[in-house]
C-alpha cells in the first residue's frame, strides 16, 4: 500500500471538486468508509486497483467519486462499470447519479430484458457513465451499436460473483473491445485464484487493497444455529422457527426460484408479510419487492442468492437458510446480512440428515460456530407466545378511555366476553399451527453426528490437511473468504446461472 491510512479522515481531504462534494453531502455521507479512505487516493492518482471488500462497505462511492471527479464535460462515455446482476446495475447507476448529479454526470444502466434501442439512445445522448451487465454489454459491443463509447476508466464490481455466474468468457471478450489505454479497477468480496488470474490479465501493476474483516464468521453479534429435520418436514420446520423467533425483518435463502415462490406463498397463507425475490421476475416487480422490504411493508424476503446479492438492505434481524448454501463463502455472505453495525443478529440453517455433511464442511472451512438446537414443539411455541402476550399486557399502561368502556360493562359474563374478544384482537391474524413435534431430537442428532464422523474417518478430526482444504487454497481454510472457492463448484454441482 502506498497510501497513509491516517491521512484521509474526511471527504474534503481528497481534493474533490465542489460539485462532487455537494453530491456527497446531499447523500448524507459524513465520513469516508475504510475502503473509500484507502481506494479514493489511489484511484485519483490514476493507478489500477484490485480491492477486496465485503458488500455494503461503500465500494460504489470508492470508485465512483474519484472517477466522476475526473470527468470533464459531456458527450462521451468515460466510466464503464460492469456488474453481475440487473439489480446491481440499477442500484449502482442510481447511486452514481445521486453522487454525481451536481457535477452534471448522467448515468445509464444497461442490462438484458430492456429495449436495446432505448439503451443505445440513452448512451448516445451524452451520458458519461454506463453501468452494465456483461451479457447485454457484450451484445452491444459486438454489434458496434454504442456511439461515443471510449471509457478511460473501467470497473469490474463483484468480480467473484461475476465468475460464479459464469461470466468469465464474456468479460474477457468485453475487454477486447475496450481502449488499451485505460485505468482499470477490480472489486471483489473474495479473492479466489480465478479472480487473481483475471486481475493479472486486465490490470496493470495494480495496487492491492484489502479491507475485509478477518472474522466475519466469528462475529459475536451473530448467533448461529442449525436445526435438523427430514426433507418432508422442511416447510413446517421453517414456519415453526419463524413462529418461534418472531423476526423483525428476515431474509430467507432458497436454492431455486420455484422454492422461493412456494415458500413465500405458504408464509403468506400463515399470516406473514412475505414476498419472493428471484431472477425470473420482471424488473419492476423486483424493484417493488425490494422497496417494500426496505420500507418494512414486507417482513420476510424469500430470495435466491443471486437475486439478493449485493443488495443494500440493513437492519435484518434474522437470516434463514431454508436450504444450506453450496459453499462456505455463500454461507458467510448470507449471514453477513445480519448482526451489522453492532446490532444482534440470528442466522438459522435447516439441514436434513443427508445434508449434515455439507453443514459440517461449511463449519470446518469457515470456522463458523454453528450450534445445534431442537425445533420447539407446538406447545412450547404457544406457551411462549402466551407468556409474551401476558407480560406485554402486564406492562401495558391503563388508559382512562379503557376504564370508561369497562364502566359500561354490566356483569361478569359480559366482562369475560369483552376480555376474550380483546385478547383475540391482540393475537392478530397469525395462527400458530402445525404438528406438535418437527425434526430430529437431540438424541437422534447426536447419533447422526457420530455416524457422520465414523464415515469421514480420520479426516473428520482435523482441520488442516482434510479433504476440504485442497492444494491451491493457500489460506488453510481460514474465515474471511480466502478459503477454497472451488469447494462450491464440485463435480455435478450446481450452477448459479439460471437458477436465480
Ligand atoms: P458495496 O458496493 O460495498 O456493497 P455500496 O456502495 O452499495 O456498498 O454502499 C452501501 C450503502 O452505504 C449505500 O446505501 C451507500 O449510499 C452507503 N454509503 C456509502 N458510503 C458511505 C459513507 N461514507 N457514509 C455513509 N453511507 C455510505
Ligand atoms: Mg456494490
Amino acid at each position: 500500500m502506498t497510501t497513509d491510512k491516517s491521512k484521509y479522515q474526511t471527504f474534503e481531504e481528497f481534493g474533490f471538486k465542489k460539485d462532487i462534494l455537494k453530491g456527497v453531502k446531499e447523500a448524507g455521507f459524513r465520513l469516508p468508509s475504510p475502503i473509500q479512505q484507502q481506494a479514493i487516493p489511489v484511484v485519483m492518482e490514476g493507478k489500477d486497483v484490485v480491492a477486496q471488500a465485503q458488500t455494503g462497505t461503500g465500494k460504489t462511492a470508492a470508485f465512483g467519486l474519484p472517477a466522476m471527479n475526473n470527468i470533464e464535460g459531456k458527450g462521451a462515455v468515460k466510466l464503464l462499470v460492469i456488474v453481475p446482476t440487473r439489480e446491481l446495475a440499477s442500484q449502482v447507476s442510481e447511486e452514481l447519479f445521486r453522487l454525481g448529479r451536481y457535477a452534471g454526470i448522467q448515468t445509464v444502466a444497461v442490462y438484458g430484458g430492456q429495449s436495446i434501442g432505448r439503451q443505445v439512445e440513452m448512451v448516445g445522448r451524452g451520458a458519461q457513465v454506463v453501468v452494465a451487465t456483461p451479457g447485454r454489454l457484450l451484445d452491444h459491443l459486438r454489434s458496434k451499436r454504442l456511439k461515443r463509447f471510449e471509457p478511460s476508466m473501467v470497473v469490474l464490481d463483484e468480480g467473484d460473483e461475476m465468475l460464479d455466474m459464469g461470466f468469465l468468457e464474456d468479460i474477457e471478450a468485453i475487454f477486447q473491445f475496450l481502449p488499451k489505454e485505460r485505468q482499470t479497477l477490480l472489486f471483489s468480496a473474495t479473492m479466489p485464484p480465478a479472480i487473481r488470474k483475471l486481475a493479472n490479465k486486465i490490470l496493470k501493476e495494480p495496487v492491492a487493497i484489502d479491507v475485509t474483516p478477518k472474522d466475519v464468521t466469528t462475529n459475536v453479534d451473530i448467533t448461529q444455529r442449525y436445526y435438523v429435520m427430514e426433507e418432508r418436514e422442511r416447510e413446517e420446520a421453517m414456519v415453526r422457527l419463524i413462529d418461534t423467533e418472531s423476526p423483525g425483518r428476515a431474509i430467507i435463502f432458497c436454492r431455486t426460484k420455484r422454492e422461493t415462490d412456494a415458500l413465500s406463498t405458504t408464509l403468506v397463507s400463515r399470516g406473514y408479510a412475505s414476498k419472493a425475490l428471484h431472477g425470473d421476475m420482471e424488473q419492476r416487480q423486483r424493484n417493488d419487492t425490494i422497496a417494500s422490504f426496505k420500507k418494512g411493508r414486507v417482513d420476510l424476503l424469500v430470495a435466491t442468492d443471486v437475486a439478493a446479492r449485493g443488495l443494500d438492505i440493513s437492519d435484518v434481524s434474522h437470516v434463514f437458510n431454508y436450504h444450506i448454501p453450496f459453499d462456505p463463502q455463500s454461507y458467510i455472505h448470507r449471514i453477513g446480512r445480519t448482526g451489522r453495525a453492532g446490532k444482534k443478529g440470528m442466522a438459522i440453517t435447516l439441514v436434513t440428515p443427508l445434508e449434515y455433511k455439507e453443514l459440517s464442511r461449511i463449519m470446518k472451512v469457515s470456522g463458523a460456530p454453528i450450534k445445534y438446537k431442537e425445533i420447539p414443539t407446538l406447545n412450547e411455541v404457544r406457551k411462549n407466545f402466551m407468556d409474551d402476550l401476558l407480560s406485554k399486557l402486564e406492562a401495558q399502561e391503563v388508559l382512562d378511555e379503557a376504564l370508561q368502556i369497562l364502566d359500561l360493562v354490566n356483569d361478569a359474563d359480559q366482562l369475560f366476553e369483552v376480555a376474550s374478544r380483546a385478547l383475540s384482537a391482540l393475537m392478530d391474524a397469525k395462527e400458530i399451527a402445525g404438528p406438535d413435534r418437527i425434526g430430529l431430537n437431540s438424541q437422534q442428532v447426536q447419533n447422526m453426528i457420530r455416524r457422520a464422523k465414523e464415515r469421514t474417518g480420520p479426516y473428520g478430526r482435523t482441520q488442516k490437511g482434510s479433504r476440504f482444504n485442497r492444494p491451491g487454497s493457500r489460506s488453510g481454510g481460514r474465515p474471511g473468504g480466502k478459503g477454497p472457492k472451488g469447494a462450491g463448484s464440485r463435480p455435478g454441482g450446481y450452477k448459479k446461472k439460471g437458477s436465480s
